[in-house]
């Protein structure tokens, strides 16, 4: 009582119950009602993920929703989302005076420190075409081996 929504179900409720259409029947086991409706949700959010604006690197290299873990360390999810301490990500909230990498290059994206800074020289991975960067982050993410060489990732054991 006194709530809205409770309100209108109760009056909902009695709307059907008075109308003359006929009552909904289901026959189908409870299994195959869920099974239907996990794959409506699996499409609704794969849509809302297609949709979304932001988490692009992401999106980039995870580009199917999926219900199974994705197991990235820390610092895998650092360098693939581009959300770790790097110049270029600090500077974007003031919390660097420059985007720069400090060996001196301008772009300074996470594949700069995987692939050819001076300062990770001893770890360098081989720099991907442009055109091929996105297959080079997905296969970097789906590769353990990979994963374990990168200087972004890798820790020290
Ligand atoms: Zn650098």
């Amino acid at each position: 009582m006194g709530c809205d929504g409770n309100e209108e179900a109760d009056r909902l409720a009695k709307e059907a119950e008075e109308s003359d259409r006929e009552r909904l029947s289901v026959k189908a086991p409870i299994s195959f009602l869920k099974s239907i409706f996990k794959k409506k949700m699996m499409e609704d959010w794969q849509s809302d993920w297609e949709d979304e604006d932001t988490g692009i690197s992401t999106f980039n290299i995870l580009p199917r929703v999926s219900t199974q873990t994705c197991y990235w360390k820390r610092e895998e999810i650092l360098i693939f989302t581009g959300h770790g301490t790097f110049p270029s990500y600090l500077k974007r909230f003031s919390l660097a005076t420059t985007a720069n990498c400090p060996c001196g290059n301008t772009t300074g994206p996470p594949l700069h420190y995987a692939t050819e800074c001076i300062l990770t020289a001893s770890f360098l991975m081989t720099k991907p075409a442009q055109q091929h960067e996105l297959i080079w982050f997905r296969n970097v993410a789906s590769n353990k081996g990979s994963r374990l060489k990168n200087p972004t990732i890798a820790s020290p054991s």
